[in-house]
């Protein structure tokens, strides 16, 4: 069986985080955001070695620790039962983050939209970023160069993660709007799919 699955897509500082939180407390959603399972980890654990040494740089951690990861955090939400895959729409923030993660989950998601967040105002985003860096903690948010190589690798590596999925499935949405005005966006597309 396939899980029902929405993919929230987007810059980093587009607002991902926000919406998938939003969605995940609405019943039958159930939210995962890769980052968040990262940063979940504890300092010892060793895919939580490779997640600090390669977020501070700006990288994506590699493929087969992300996947492993996501599958024993969706496996251990179906078995508390906080996921009911039967039926539940997967939320997905932060994952796939690269085509070759699109292929390895292709078998195990049904992916039925994703949206775009967009937002065209650079120095907006990087803004966000910077205010939840002490907010959050998120120390790969604080400082500059690496939020720039974060984007430059957002715009390398995740962005072709849109022409995989192709504009069937592609809804643009804009995320220079407040929370609410997103919110609205995204509601008006997931009650006709
Ligand atoms: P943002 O969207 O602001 O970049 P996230 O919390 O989604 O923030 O991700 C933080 C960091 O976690 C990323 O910069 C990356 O290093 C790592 N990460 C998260 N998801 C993935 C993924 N699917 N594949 C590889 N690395 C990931």
């Amino acid at each position: 069986m396939k899980y029902r699955t929405i993919l929230l897509f987007g810059s980093p500082g587009s607002g991902k985080g926000t919406q998938g939180k939003i969605l995940g407390s609405i019943p039958d959603f159930f939210h995962f955001a890769c980052g968040d399972a990262f940063r979940n980890l504890r300092i010892d654990d060793p895919i939580g070695r490779i997640f600090i040494e390669y977020s501070s740089r700006g990288q994506l951690v590699p493929d087969e620790p992300t996947i492993n990861l996501w599958a024993k955090n969706i496996q251990a939400s179906t078995l508390d039962g906080e996921f009911h895959p039967d039926r539940d729409t997967l939320v997905l923030d932060g994952i796939p983050r690269n085509p070759r993660q699109a292929e390895m989950l292709k078998d195990t998601l049904d992916v039925k939209a994703v949206f775009n967040l967009t937002c065209s105002d650079q120095s907006k985003m990087i803004e966000r970023l910077q205010r939840r860096a002490l907010r959050e903690n998120r120390l790969d948010d604080a400082n500059l160069e690496v939020i720039k190589k974060r984007l430059e690798t957002y715009e390398r590596e995740t962005r072709p993660v849109l022409d995989y999925y192709g504009p069937k499935l592609v809804h643009n949405i804009d995320s220079t709007e407040s929370p609410v005005q997103v919110l609205r966006q995204l509601l008006d597309i997931l009650v006709r799919i």
